[in-house]
């Protein structure tokens, strides 16, 4: 039962290294405890239950091969530079009695809380080395799992003062807080649902799978994942032959891709769709969506168990939103809801007037997130301000930097009465489908169509954050959407206490705040100026957007709520502008090497003109470089890094790629796209 990347042959071991359900049940059981401990979340502060867990937990991990455990942390500017994202330091389950004989043990100190070094993690000021105190907490909300021999325990990481230092903290304190504004205000209109408010996600993660012995000739992949530099293959998407494609066994994507999914069901994620993508060898997962602490811990080793399956199958796994210039790039839709503990959908009109009886719950819900929309939006926009997301925005692949939320037609007639004062019940339509042939039966679907270009889409039953970016740990744009969510509740609430009727608070919000719904096309080249004029929040550059988040508003917001102090949005948004500049030198230095080590050394031995453009553009971005370690204010830094990115490294680039398309191919020593775009025509380990 050990597990490692031999799926298992039947269903029976699907979840079996997940300590939760039918597994936590056996094993609680030994101890005088059943399953149902682990649902109420404060058992870990009782000792008992605790020990019992510890005591069940090295039962389990005994008999699954585990004789380690790791409290399991996310600290923050990992994604696309730290494998699997995360941290843990691995610790035997086992100690030596004084005739150094190892026993097994693993108590409930061990399992509760540990400590790690809070400063050698971006931290933004936060800790320093002679104030270096890292704490770790067990989550209770996210189960325990195995892989090899290994026990992680999913953790939050604060510093010794009780700074956030982590990803996975602040979700925790925004759906907190999303929960009690919410159940404040379900109350105050006559619904009190049993247990807090949950928030649901599902992440569709898109990838791209290319040969590992073509990623090991491209320095650029190797090191930043994405290419610099690289001539368009004389085929790409446009023909959409790739898909739904089939997913061929003539290639190893196949192999690759059930055995993510059986390495997945084995440690309870439920992984369940794969297909091919619209670029050439892109490819995607989503799994059934759940409570948002939970999905993000699954993601993070859906990304991980990714990148090992593939190279374990001579293949390269590449999750940056942008690796190739040309073609689409990779995204990861954030699918939001809210819950109540028993499954209530509070985005699904027709389960919630059913649950509630009051049907003016949901225009009133609706009416505040969209009010958190239009105020929030710059939080929006930082919240996928990630590095490659630079290169994706508003390229015809993924929503332009406008947020702006589509509702449909039905809803927004819906609510447009409910701004003119006409209450009715909302229930949408279905419609009849037919084929146009007799033998074909007709089939039911929503009156509604879908919007694929709005950045946060409503879709019946929940908002899809379609910009969110591939490589991206989701904590901080469900942090923010949670957040808003909360703060927005809390202001109908209190309106609501101070004696205004709930359907005038909706109208009233909906009047102010109805400028961000928009319906039409968001791939339109007029939309982004025209929504500067109906005053949407539109930032261009991700920069900028990150530069908000300790603006007066936003500290207002957060600290209103108990999710960020000031000193936590100001350390945070430091570390993300440090990330952001990182990455950009990251690549700068990786062009200038491939520059000097292959470009020039091809154009020369292949005699195709006079390399001293090459040479020019490594100057400039040298030089931008120099300016860039010359300037004290990270902001600047991040804004210069930007310009350095998609300006001058996007000209030498074009350099680089005229050169290639002279170079004959015996003297190029690069794997060309053509090479790492095609697995179906290529083949596979052997060309370098
Ligand atoms: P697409 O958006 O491409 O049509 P799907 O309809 O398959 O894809 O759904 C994508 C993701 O949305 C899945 O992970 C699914 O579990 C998730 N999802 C569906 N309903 C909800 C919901 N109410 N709340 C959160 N996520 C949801
Ligand atoms: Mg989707």
């Amino acid at each position: 039962m050990l597990s490692s990347s031999a799926g298992p042959a039947t269903l029976e071991g699907y979840g079996s290294c997940s300590f939760k359900g039918a597994v936590a049940d056996k094993y609680l059981k030994e101890q005088g405890y059943d399953a149902s401990l682990l649902k109420d979340l404060s058992w870990p502060k009782n000792e008992a239950k605790a020990k019992a867990v510890a005591a069940a937990l090295l039962s389990w991990a005994t008999d699954n091969g585990a004789k380690q455990y790791s409290h399991w942390f996310q600290p923050m500017a990992s994604a696309g530079v730290r494998h699997g994202n995360a941290g843990c330091l691995q610790m035997a389950m086992f100690d030596f009695d004084a005739d150094g004989v190892p026993y097994p043990s693993f108590s409930h100190e061990n399992l509760l809380q540990g400590e790690t070094d809070g400063s050698s993690y971006p931290n933004g000021g936060l800790r320093a080395t002679h104030t270096a105190g890292g704490y770790l907490s067990l989550d209770p909300l996210s189960p325990i799992f195995i892989r090899e021999d290994t026990m992680y325990i999913p953790s939050c990481f604060v510093s010794y003062n009780g700074d956030a230092l982590d990803e996975k903290t602040p979700v925790h304190r925004a759906t907190e807080a999303m929960s009690s504004q919410g159940k404040r205000l379900l109350k105050l209109m006559g619904y009190n649902p049993e247990g807090d408010l949950i928030n649901n996600i599902g992440l569709e993660q898109e990838i791209f799978l290319t040969t590992r012995s073509a990623f090991y000739n491209r320095p650029d992949l190797q090191f930043t994942g994405r290419t610099v530099m690289g001539k368009d293959a004389a085929r790409g998407q446009e023909l959409s032959d790739h898909y739904m494609a089939p997913i061929s066994r003539a290639t190893g994507a196949f192999e690759t891709m059930k055995q993510i999914q059986a390495e997945c069901y084995k440690i309870g994620i439920p992984l369940k769709t794969r297909h091919r993508e619209v670029a050439p060898n892109q490819y995607e997962f989503a799994p059934m969506f759940g409570n948002v602490i939970n999905q993000i811990d699954q993601n993070l080793m859906v990304m991980q168990i990714i990148e090992e399956v593939a190279s374990e199958n001579g293949m390269a796994a590449l999750l940056h939103e942008k690796p190739f210039a040309g073609i689409n790039g990779s995204g990861k839709h954030n699918n939001w809801s809210i819950g109540t503990s028993t499954g209530v959908n509070l985005l699904n009109p027709k389960q919630l007037n059913k649950a509630s009886g009051n049907a003016e719950i949901f225009p009133v819900i609706m009416a505040a997130l969209v009010s958190a929309i239009d105020k929030h939006g710059d939080l929006m926009r930082l919240s996928i301000a990630s590095p490659g997301n630079d290169f994706r925005l508003g390229a015809m692949e993924a929503p332009p930097a406008v947020m702006s939320t589509y509702l449909g037609s039905s809803l927004t007639e819906y609510l447009e009465q409910i701004k003119n004062g006409k209450m009715s019940e909302y229930s949408p339509e279905k419609k009849s489908l037919s084929f146009g042939a007799a033998n074909v039966p007709d089939i039911t679907v929503p009156a509604e169509d879908r919007n694929r270009t709005s950045p946060f889409p409503y879709g019946g039953a929940r908002f899809e954050f379609r910009a969110a970016g591939s490589t991206q740990n989701v904590s901080l744009i469900n942090t923010c959407l949670d957040s808003m969510a909360a703060e927005a509740f809390k202001i109908v609430a209190d309106r609501i206490e101070g004696g205004e009727k709930p359907l005038d608070i909706a109208a009233d919000l909906l009047k102010q705040h109805e400028k961000c719904i928009f319906n039409g096309n968001g791939y339109d080249p007029n939309w982004p100026d025209d929504a500067v004029k109906r005053g949407v929040w539109r930032i261009d550059s991700g920069v900028d957007a990150i530069d908000q988040l300790d603006s007066e508003k936003n500290v207002a917001m957060f600290s209103s709520i108990g999710v960020f102090s000031e000193r936590e949005l100001q350390a945070r948004k430091s570390v993300l502008l440090t990330y952001y500049t990182g990455v950009v030198e990251m690549e700068a230095l990786t062009m200038i090497d491939m520059i000097n080590k292959h470009v020039i050394p091809s154009v020369k031995k292949a005699d195709v003109g006079n390399p001293n453009k090459l040479n020019d553009g490594i100057k400039q971005i040298k030089s931008a470089l120099k300016k860039i370690h010359g300037e004290e204010n990270e902001t600047k830094q991040a804004q210069m890094a930007r310009s350095l990115r998609l300006e001058t490294m996007a000209d030498v680039r074009k350099v680089c790629d005229d050169f290639e398309a002279k170079v004959p191919a015996e003297h190029w020593t690069l794997a060309t796209y053509d090479e790492l775009l095609f697995l179906d025509t290529f083949p596979e380990g052997e060309m370098w």
